[in-house]
């Protein structure tokens, strides 16, 4: 059963190190015996630093991870009630290859905020340039499907790592489709779409951004993916649970009857309070053309459209989660709207640059 979901030409090798035989998938560029844990470049030299995140959990905790999660998110979303029909599947623990790429960031950004000056609006210049010391971890999957991977990578940060040792792993160990000098592009491309988010977020223009990387540490690390599937009603749903921190990653609840009829009633509140907003205009505005010479009196009009409008969108908003057949949640419990989604704003910057 592959997380990844990819069936791919597979040939057999023989271990250089210990000379026994296993398959290598036909995108594998850097491999690890599962026998002995031999990691080389293929067609290439052994791999300098090879290094994981120990793995905290036995299948065990990672049920009882899972169900207190579980009934912690349901909670705040889907309700509790669904935890007496959960059945827990065996979890399955994957080893799931990243490079932990270090060095010195020199940034320049240049951007505008806007600023009011009394009654009147003007651009304030930022500029900026920067020098730090940052760590950023790239998945070494091409066809990186992995359900959570994003939040995965967010929680690495500052993790110790130990020297790989194929004993402890006691897991499939995945090998990498991206090679060691592929590495430090990703990084610093994955570091400048954080940097320019972050820097959307807090001006209201970017003209500039610039980064220049000096890499000083590259470590081929594999990291402890545990992905739990659980059955409620006649669905199957996922949770993803670090090893490394013990802890939820990201998981999918299933939309109850009672969570789908609250949001469609939800929908419908908004619904009528929009169409009556709607239906109040024509009338509030000619109250106020016969009644006001006052030229702000015509901003209640505005409003009353405005907020028509507003409740309009909500609702059908809402009424798309009534659609839904699951819904994600943070490890924090909160729902992931796929607000920011990496390929997504990946591809609008590239529109951007055209
Ligand atoms: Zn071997």
């Amino acid at each position: 059963m592959a997380i990844d979901g990819e069936t791919k030409d597979i040939e057999q090798y023989r271990c250089e190190k210990c000379n026994a035989p296993y398959p290598l998938g036909a995108d594998d560029v850097i491999a690890t015996c599962p026998y002995c844990g031999f990691t080389f470049t293929v067609g290439g030299d052994e791999i300098g630093r090879h290094l994981l995140l120990p793995n905290k959990l036995s299948p065990d905790e990672v049920v009882d991870v899972v169900k207190m999660w579980l009934s912690f998110a349901a909670g705040k979303s889907v309700g509790r009630g669904i935890m007496d029909q959960v059945e827990i599947e065996t979890p399955d623990l994957r080893w799931i290859p990243f490079f932990r790429v270090r060095g010195n960031c020199q940034t320049y950004h240049l951007g505008g905020k806007k600023e009011k000056r009394g009654n009147r609006t003007v651009w304030k210049k930022i500029e900026r340039s920067e020098n730090e010391e940052a760590e950023i971890w790239v998945i070494a999957r091409r066809h990186a499907a992995t359900f959570g991977v994003e939040e995965y990578i967010e929680t690495f940060q500052g993790l110790a790592t130990e020297d790989f040792d194929i004993s402890s792993t006691e897991a499939p160990v995945l090998n990498a489709e991206i090679g060691e000098e592929d590495a430090n592009p990703r990084a610093l491309y994955r570091k400048s779409e954080e940097d320019r988010v972050h820097l959307q977020e807090e001006l209201d223009r970017l003209f500039d951004y610039r980064i220049n990387m000096d890499v000083t540490d590259r470590s081929y690390t594999h990291a402890p993916y545990w992905l739990v599937r659980y059955n409620y009603m006649r669905g199957t749903f996922r949770v993803a649970v670090s090893g490394a921190t013990g802890e939820v990653i990201l998981g999918e609840l299933p939309v109850t009857k009672l969570y789908r009829m609250k949001r469609w009633l939800t929908s419908i509140v908004m619904f009528i309070a929009s169409a009556l907003l709607f239906q109040a205009l024509p009338y509030a505005t000619a109250i106020i053309l016969q009644s006001s010479t006052d030229s702000e009196a015509l901003l209640v009009p505005v409003l009353l459209f405005g907020g028509g409008a507003f409740l309009w969108v909500a609702g059908l908003i809402f009424l798309g989660h009534v659609l839904r057949y699951e819904v994600t949640l943070t490890a924090s419990g909160k729902e992931r709207e796929d607000a920011f989604d990496f390929t997504d704003s990946v591809s609008s910057l590239g529109r951007r640059r055209r």
